[in-house]
């Protein structure tokens, strides 16, 4: 069973087509890349296949449920972190982390929040509204990755991020990921994807133009 199967997945906005007949399989246990400029489709795909936006065809399956059908259960086992960071302005980014921590009733949460907060050079008493979008992102990054999902799809995550922390970021994933947990990377940095990716599905104007096996050019030099 793949961690990602979308086939034949298609939104018109305006009867023009953001993504056209998108196919795509991840494995469990992969690091996907997911390539293009920005206006490809990375983001309405990724919507798509959570349930945030109806498509007008095709069908996605995460974690072998059907993204309508079972977008409940998906999003209990699925990590999500938005290109656009915009949840809960009001709250400080402590009680953001608490709040994820007690949703998904995670133990030694206060251990594992003063990791990352740490790790991330995190300002906990500050209001997500006041935070800049790097910010922002590593909080968001942050709750998509404590409650240690199957699945985690981050769609854009080094946008605003400093080289530091995207070092820290990509430390991070790939130690999730030797633990089992499928990364789905969405990106329009060739460079970071060929570095940390396993494979990588290329998308332009919509449609999926190529999938790279990343691991397998490297063993071959
Ligand atoms: P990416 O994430 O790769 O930057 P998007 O998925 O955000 O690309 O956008 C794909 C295309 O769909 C773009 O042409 C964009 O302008 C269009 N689009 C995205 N969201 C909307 C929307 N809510 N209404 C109309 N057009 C949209
Ligand atoms: P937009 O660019 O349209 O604001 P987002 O990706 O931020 O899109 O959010 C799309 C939808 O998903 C919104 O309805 C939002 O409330 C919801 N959403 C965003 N982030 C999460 C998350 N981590 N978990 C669950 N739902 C989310």
């Amino acid at each position: 069973m793949n961690a990602v199967e979308l086939k034949g997945l298609t939104k018109l906005y305006k009867k023009q087509p953001a993504i056209d007949q998108v196919d795509l399989s991840v494995e469990k246990g992969e690091i996907y890349g997911f390539i293009g400029p920005n206006g490809a489709g990375k983001s309405t795909t990724i919507k798509a296949m959570l349930n945030f936006i109806y498509p007008d065809q095709g069908k996605a399956m995460l974690l072998g449920l059907d993204s309508i059908k079972d977008a409940k259960e998906i999003r209990k086992r699925t990590g999500y972190v938005s290109s656009d960071v915009r949840f809960y302005p009001n709250m400080t980014t402590m009680e953001v982390l608490k709040y994820v921590a007690e949703f998904h009733q995670l133990k030694n949460s206060k251990q594992q929040i003063d990791y990352f907060i740490e790790l991330f050079d995190i300002d906990a008493k500050k209001k997500m509204s006041e935070l800049s979008l790097g910010n922002k992102k590593k909080i968001a990054i942050t709750a998509g990755i404590l409650p240690n999902p199957e699945l985690l799809i981050l769609d854009e995550p080094t946008n605003g991020l400093d080289p530091l922390m995207q070092h820290r970021l990509f430390e991070e994933l790939e130690k999730y990921n030797q633990k089992g947990m499928t990364i789905f990377l969405s990106s329009h940095d060739l460079n970071e994807v060929q570095q940390h990716a396993h494979r990588a599905a290329f998308i332009r104007e919509g449609k999926i133009i190529t999938v790279q096996d990343i691991t397998k050019e490297k063993s071959l030099g």
